[in-house]
């Protein structure tokens, strides 16, 4: 992962976005300014209130990394911070899809027992299909889960 796909991901800001050109708007900073596809994009950001406010998170993230980083003697060392950095980001992204996981299952054993009786005498009702096709699906997932 390069450094500009890092600074995207652990801003919130920018992850945030409800535009879908956003993620368009960074090459803005690598086009030459005379680029048709960068009057283009200008004028997008220019009117779009998402794409400014990342662009402009993104810039201010630029300037804080140039005075954290550079000399080539702590290179090795800022490398290594960044590497660590985005594998703990993956870990808690991790860790989300599993909460995330886990209460959709809670979820759904709280709605089979309220089904209660109802439950057993529909035995062969939609619901009860879909309820087969869940313990299938439950049956994969906890296996993956506990592996
Ligand atoms: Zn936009």
């Amino acid at each position: 992962m390069d450094r500009r796909s890092v600074l995207i991901a652990r801003s919130p800001h920018i992850q945030n976005q409800k535009c879908i050109h956003t993620k368009n708007v960074f090459s803005l900073l690598d086009l030459p300014v005379l680029e048709e596809s960068y009057k283009r994009i200008k004028k997008h950001v220019d009117g779009c209130k998402a794409c400014e406010t990342a662009l402009r998170d993104f810039e201010l993230k630029i300037v804080e990394t140039k005075i954290h980083i550079p000399k080539p003697q702590i290179d090795t060392e800022t490398k290594e911070m960044f590497e660590r950095e985005v594998s703990d980001l993956f870990r808690v992204f991790d860790l989300n899809e599993k909460e995330r996981l886990k209460k959709r299952i809670k979820n759904r054993i709280k709605t089979i027992d309220t089904m209660g009786v109802g439950f057993i005498k529909n035995l062969a009702s939609k619901q009860m299909l879909t309820t087969y096709a869940f313990g299938a699906v439950l049956f994969v997932v906890l296996k993956q889960f506990f592996n």
